[in-house]
Parts: structure tokens; C-alpha cells; sequence
């Protein structure tokens, strides 16, 4: 005796499907967090006459108050006050929140 219920083979299958994907999902997050953690920080002078700590800039653009969390190119913090920023001169480090660069932009 066969059983033919169509809506359970459906649930099943997308059941099974949902189950497959957690740990797909848990290792792209992990993957890409890792890659972050392998990135160096970035040294003062590495681009843009970046510094780790904007109140060390003697930049005639830099303005009090400016720093890479406020800025439109940080990705957010990804640990201990470093974290992504978005411009291509920075794609291979990490920034300081308390750092800045002379293509500080606000976000808007
Ligand atoms: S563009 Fe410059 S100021 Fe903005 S987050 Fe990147 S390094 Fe910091």
C-alpha cells in the first residue's frame, strides 16, 4: 500500500532543504568573519595619510570630531575597535574606529 499525500512530500522535502542550508549559512558566516580576523590593521601612513588615531592628524581637511565610525566607507567593527572600511584603498586591512583618512565622508 502505497501513500500519496502530496502537501507532506512538499513539507518534507522543504524540511529537509531548510535543514540542509543551517550549516551552510553557519560557514559562510564563520568564512568570512575568519577573513576578517586575518586581515592586518592597517599602520599609520598605509593609504590616504591614514592614521589609527584621528586626533594624531595634522591634515588640513581633518576636523575635529571626524573618525572612521562616522565615516560612509566603515563596514562596522568586527573586534577590539577594528573592523572593515569600504574604500579599496583599505581592502586589504583593518581600520581603527578612532582612525581617519583624507577621504573621510560623513554618512549621510
Ligand atoms: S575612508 Fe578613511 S576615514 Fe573612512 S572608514 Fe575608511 S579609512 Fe576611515
Amino acid at each position: 500500500m502505497s501513500e500519496h499525500n502530496p502537501s507532506r512530500r512538499v513539507f518534507l522535502r522543504t524540511a529537509a532543504l531548510g535543514l540542509a542550508a543551517v550549516p551552510l549559512a553557519r560557514f559562510a558566516t564563520h568564512s568570512s568573519r575568519a577573513q576578517a580576523q586575518d586581515l592586518p590593521k592597517a599602520e599609520d601612513g598605509h593609504a590616504l595619510d591614514y592614521v589609527n588615531n584621528a586626533a594624531d592628524s595634522e591634515h588640513e581637511k581633518y576636523q575635529s570630531g571626524q573618525k572612521c565610525e562616522s565615516c560612509a566607507f566603515w563596514a562596522g567593527e568586527e573586534a577590539d575597535g577594528w573592523g572593515k572600511c569600504r574604500h579599496p584603498q583599505f581592502s586589504d586591512v583593518l581600520v581603527n574606529a578612532e582612525g581617519w583618512c583624507n577621504t573621510y565622508a560623513p554618512k549621510g
